[in-house]
């Protein structure tokens, strides 16, 4: 049984899901279009995803976003997969296509549009990509289709970068493994730097220096809270193009809402609610 027969339902699935920003941004889009939509949060520990999906598909739920730790292990509990699913081994949304759940990944989008918005051309350029978990995957694959030059993988782990170097190099991406600690040595000669590392979400100090960065580099922190990172301020001081965090949360979110309601979103007032978050909390 549906919840209602006519409103439909969206919801977030994840844990933790408590601060997700999906819900406001949503319900605001749905409210602006008068479309009798409704968006929630719904806690699915680790341990319940094959329990949290069957009581999705019993309240016959038109679509959801899929975040944290649900993102990988869902694939096999879907029926279909989009072809951006397949390409980068993980689902950020699911559309409940005449009671069949099918899987897209729209990071994939969220994270190269703000970087096409702003004309950037990258081909034979070098990015230095920091972190190689889910995000860096995003925006690896993301990077495979602009045909750049080399991708210099900085993280923490270096033995957790071999699975994105493996990637880069089935489409013959040439790729440099370095540790963290190691970042500011790649940056001066990178043409785009991508945080996809936690590094500044609790105001920390970034780990590269406006020394140690180019002022016509591009400088993209995927940390979306705080607005103003200690990366983003190094950045802006080297006078270097900042790309921020919620802008690709936004591009995303747009993206799921288009491939639900297939419609425009409306992205002015998507932005607002983001915006209003982060100037009142
Ligand atoms: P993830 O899959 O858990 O990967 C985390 C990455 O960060 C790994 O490379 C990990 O290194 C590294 N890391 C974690 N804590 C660290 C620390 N204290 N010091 C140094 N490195 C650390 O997470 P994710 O989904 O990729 O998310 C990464 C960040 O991107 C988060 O801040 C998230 O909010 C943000 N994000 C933003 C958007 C957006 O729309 N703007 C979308 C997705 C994610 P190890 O491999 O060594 O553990």
């Amino acid at each position: 049984m549906s919840l209602s027969n006519d409103l439909r339902t969206y919801c977030i699935i994840g844990d933790p899901i408590d601060h997700s920003l999906s819900p406001a941004m949503h319900n605001a889009a749905f409210k602006m279009l008068k479309v009798n939509c409704t968006y929630i949060a719904f806690r699915i520990g680790k341990d319940e995803l094959e329990a949290g999906l069957a009581s999705l598909r019993k309240i016959n739920i038109a679509g959801f976003n899929v975040t944290m730790p649900h993102k990988v292990t869902i694939i096999p509990l879907l029926d279909e997969l989009d072809e951006t699913c397949i390409k980068i081994g993980a689902v950020n949304t699911v559309n409940n296509e005449n009671g069949k759940f099918k899987g897209y990944n729209t990071d994939i989008h969220g994270f190269i549009e703000p970087i096409k918005r702003r004309k950037i051309d990258l081909k034979n350029k070098t990015v230095l990509l920091i972190g190689s978990g889910g995000a860096a995957r995003a925006a690896i694959t993301a990077l495979m289709d602009e045909s750049v030059g080399k991708i210099v993988i900085a993280n923490r782990n270096v033995e957790k970068s071999q699975v994105l170097n493996d990637i880069c190099k089935r489409q013959n991406i040439y790729t440099e493994l370095v540790i963290l600690e190691d970042s500011s040595k790649y940056a001066s000669n990178a043409d785009l730097i991508v945080n996809a590392t936690p590094i500044g979400m609790k105001g920390e100090d970034s780990i590269l220096k406006a020394e140690h960065i180019n002022s016509d580099c591009v400088v993209y922190d995927l940390v979306y809270r705080p607005m103003q990172t200690g990366l983003i301020r190094s950045a802006n001081e080297a006078g270097a193009t900042v790309i921020y965090g919620y802008e690709m949360l936004l591009e995303q979110g747009i993206k799921s809402f288009e491939i639900w309601k297939q419609m425009k979103a409306p992205s002015d007032i998507m932005k607002k609610t983001i915006a209003e978050d982060f100037i009142y909390k």
